[in-house]
């Protein structure tokens, strides 16, 4: 008989997708939790009998997988959401995003965006999300207080904002932040330098050094529109991959956000540094900056993980519509419905983007040791349908709304659609305030645009 320690608690499940291996679906088994971390999973009935005394969560018609990794995006973007939608890139970065945020960034807009974000994350069943952002240290807290596992990526971009005013002081508060958050629970630090187009040589040669030395990753935005690759020709003389490996960014630690634009040197610079690829499909289509070549890159053993990008490039942060579009594009971009298969497609939200965030060992499957990150989706929500692959129904059929429960290091954040920590009054109270003050000062700046 096994003693029953008073901190195991037991997840019951219709169907456990662990992702390791792959495609694997286990029929009607437990997952048991030991202080934060996955002890065994083994069949209900076995679990009844060894944990007999053990909290038990039943969840007879639910699927229960590794909660999703959002590998991308700018959390306090939530409050901007809908504000320039339908134009390029440049002209919605230009005139309408980098505009507002100079004027409302600040610790507060930060913290409210950061914290709706997270909201509508745990809803949509995310357990570690990736952020990019000015002031990564409320990032930070926001995401201890709400227990969401985060890297947060502290940016670095020539242009001043409130948070810092040129590269070197973003690049000292970087290493302050580092030095604050590296060893705290959840918090994973990385340099954020925003894109090969918006840091210099200098700031991107010390970022390498220092991220080799600390051994932390470096999140960027490359290659994502022809544009920034055509206008690096025109200024370095070199594609942006190509520069970036010359000025020795480009390791196993480094983490290239989009990488829609791909020539074979360019394949190369990424199988032979050992770099991860974040894939955000439904931005690049928003933003009509093109098609990431997925099928291609895992032809190259190169791994690509999924991000939702930020809230006003998708306008989601739903990782379940992230995994289906990446899956539907990737068929289609080849003409080859064989291409991106369902439980590849759930691996990159998951084991692909926990082994790019250097994680591999704590988070992306479920098995015995990693931390207990766990999803739950009701698929009979709101009616029963005929189920015969669940991992096809969860990658082309679910929706969020089917997402129940969720855990991180083993504590329940999600309990039947309802948040366990947050105050959502409250907040909702916020956005409105922030959006009525937004909106006002971006209707009287379009209307002086006008006149003039
Ligand atoms: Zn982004």
């Amino acid at each position: 008989l096994t003693t029953t320690s008073t901190l195991d608690s037991v997840i019951e499940a219709r169907w456990v997708i662990p992702v390791e291996p792959s495609g694997k679906v286990l029929h009607q088994h437990a997952v048991v939790i030991r202080d934060k971390h996955i002890l065994e999973i083994i069949p209900i009935h076995e679990a009844r009998e060894k944990y007999k005394k053990a909290p038990t969560h039943q969840l007879p018609s639910h699927a229960l997988i590794p909660g999703l990794i959002n590998a991308h995006g700018h959390a306090p973007m939530t409050l901007l959401r809908g504000l320039a939608d339908d134009l390029p890139l440049m002209s919605w970065l230009n005139d309408h995003i980098w505009p507002a945020e100079r004027r409302w960034v600040s610790e507060q807009f930060v913290r409210d965006g950061t914290t709706l974000a997270i909201a509508e994350m745990l809803l949509s069943g995310t357990t570690t999300f990736v952020d990019m952002y000015f002031y990564p240290d409320v990032v930070a807290q926001c995401a201890q207080e709400q227990k969401i596992r985060t890297q947060v990526s502290s940016p670095i971009i020539q242009f001043p904002s409130a948070w810092a005013a040129d590269e070197s002081e973003y690049v000292h508060k970087a290493l302050q932040f580092n030095d604050d958050y590296r060893n705290q629970e959840l918090i994973y630090p990385a340099f954020g330098p925003h894109a090969p187009y918006s840091v210099s040589d200098d700031a991107l040669t010390h970022v390498a050094t220092l991220a080799e030395e600390m051994d932390i990753p470096i999140h960027m935005h490359v290659h994502e529109t022809a544009q920034e690759i055509s206008d690096s020709i025109a200024t370095f003389g070199k594609r942006p991959l190509q520069r970036l490996g010359d000025l020795g960014v480009l390791s196993p630690r480094f983490q290239a956000v989009h990488a829609v634009d791909l020539d074979e040197n360019d394949f190369t610079l990424l199988r032979e540094s050992g770099a991860g690829v974040v894939h955000c499909p439904k931005s690049n289509m928003k933003l009509a900056s093109g098609f990431c070549p997925v099928d291609r890159l895992h032809k190259e053993q190169i791994r690509v993980a999924l991000g939702t990008d930020g809230a006003s490039s998708n306008n989601a942060l739903n990782m379940l519509e992230e995994i289906r579009t990446a899956a539907l594009m990737a068929k289609a971009v080849n003409r080859d419905a064989s291409t991106l298969p369902a439980a590849d497609a759930l691996k990159m939200a998951t084991l692909d983007a926990a082994n790019i965030l250097g994680l591999g060992d704590e988070i992306g499957s479920i098995e015995p040791g990693k931390r207990a990150d766990l999803t739950a989706l009701n698929f009979e929500r709101p009616i029963r349908p005929a189920i015969y692959d669940p991992i096809s129904h969860l990658v082309y059929s679910a929706n969020d709304e089917s997402v129940s429960h969720v855990w991180v290091n083993g504590q329940m954040l999600l309990e039947n659609r309802r948040l366990t920590l947050m105050d959502l009054e409250t907040l909702s109270k916020k956005v409105a305030d922030w959006q009525a003050k937004i909106d006002t000062a971006h209707r009287q700046q379009q209307l002086d645009f006008e006149s003039t």
